[in-house]
């Protein structure tokens, strides 16, 4: 037997949130309890027939059995370029500004890889979607927290970034709609960010995994509607959450070309792309955007109605969330959320996930997630007034 030692960077890591929440999970299920998980963000809903479809006339053909490489199918990412300037009105050169992800999130966590050498310094916000904060260790930087607070409407204060160094920060996470806090911005924050990275020669990476789950008629802003971001910006974009295709692992990055093609030759030596079958399932999805779109709101704004009225009416405090499918609240002030999620499971026989596990800002608060049915997020509601009131 060797002795089997993990490296320096990997030691570092906490374990992956999601990965610890399913075993307490598969435990409860194991002793036949009936769990109401509102735990991880991964849509209940199934993938559209139609994109089902397209994959399987895509899996028959040949042609599509290879390594896909690199920039993969041009349809594909002609397809992105169509759909972002519908949606945003801006316009993209799809052989240079645009390239395919196995998902965003393999994306966010390789390109630190690009632009991060040992010293350098990367914001995060905090609380945050983990990956930003091991994509930076794994490429050896440092990190700079910037807080999510409530009374910023949990959007990082850039003025106050100060660092003796500003020079080593090369790179900045934003994340809006955000997840955990279900925040949104406007353009005046994109543009405040846009400024900041000119102003300091800071990447901007924007995660809009969730621009297109907006409730009460809100259309979340793409950074590139605000002057100035192709020349610091690069913008995460995921088929996972707006067309339920979250095992399918498929997405995409676009922005300033020099930013991208520094992702794509980090990419180019680690993965060899996405099933074609899968990029043609994309196409098929993004041309049907505004068909399927509407009723997947229309059932997530539900959810989102009946949890947050069902907990206002227990007396707890809670804001309808503009966008996202998760509601991020307050937990009673005698809790940690560590200590409020474990009530939750033991005495309701409900996952949630608490605050701290997204940064020590997220502390105090919890997250759940609307990827149950509206009779079961009732359920939940009546199990806490029972069991936790
Ligand atoms: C779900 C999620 C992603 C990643 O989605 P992929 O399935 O990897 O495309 C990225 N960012 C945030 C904030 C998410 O919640």
């Amino acid at each position: 037997m060797i002795k089997i030692e993990r490296s320096e960077r990997l030691k570092k890591l906490p374990p992956y949130l999601f990965v610890e929440i399913d075993k307490a999970k598969k435990a409860a299920r194991e002793e036949g309890r009936d769990i109401i998980d509102l735990g991880i963000g991964d849509p209940d809903l199934p993938t559209p027939k139609f994109i089902v479809d397209a994959l399987r006339k895509a899996a028959r053909d040949p042609k599509n059995h290879r390594y896909p490489l690199d920039q993969g199918l041009p349809e594909f990412r002609q397809e992105c370029a169509k759909w972002l300037n519908k949606r945003f009105g801006v316009a993209f050169d799809f052989e240079n500004e645009i390239y395919p992800l196995i998902g965003s999130k393999e994306g966010i966590a390789h390109i630190p890889l690009a632009f991060i050498d040992p010293g350098d310094i990367v914001l995060v916000p905090d609380p945050c979607y983990p990956p930003y904060r091991s994509g930076t260790l794994f490429a050896g930087g440092e990190m700079l927290k910037m807080p999510l607070l409530e009374k910023n409407h949990f959007l990082p204060d850039l003025k106050a970034v100060n660092h003796a160094q500003m020079h080593k920060i090369k790179m900045l996470f934003i994340n809006y709609p955000n997840n955990p806090t279900a925040a949104v911005c406007d353009k005046k924050f994109l543009k405040e960010a846009v400024d900041f990275g000119v102003k300091h020669n800071i990447i901007i990476c924007h995660d809009a995994s969730y621009s297109e789950i907006a409730f009460d008629g809100f259309k979340p802003p793409s950074i590139f509607e605000v002057d100035g971001a192709r020349d610091v910006a690069i913008e995460f974009h995921s088929l996972s959450k707006t067309f339920s295709m979250t095992g399918w692992r498929l997405g995409f990055a676009v922005g300033n070309k020099e930013i991208v093609a520094a992702l794509a030759k980090v990419k180019s030596n680690i993965d060899s792309g996405c099933f074609f079958a899968i990029q043609w399932a994309g196409v098929a999805a993004l041309k049907n955007y505004d068909k399927h779109i509407r009723s997947v709101l229309k059932i997530y704004e539900e959810r989102r109605n009946v949890l947050v009225d069902g907990l206002n009416s227990i007396g707890w405090h809670v804001e309808k969330p503009k966008a996202t499918f998760y509601v991020w609240t307050h937990i009673p002030p005698r809790y940690t959320s560590a200590a409020f999620a474990k009530e939750l499971l033991e005495k309701c026989d409900i996952v949630a996930t608490p605050g701290n596990g997204f940064g020590e800002n997220g502390e105090g608060y919890i997250r759940f997630a609307l990827t149950v049915d509206k009779k079961r997020i009732r359920e939940a509601v009546e199990r806490i007034k029972r069991k936790l009131q």
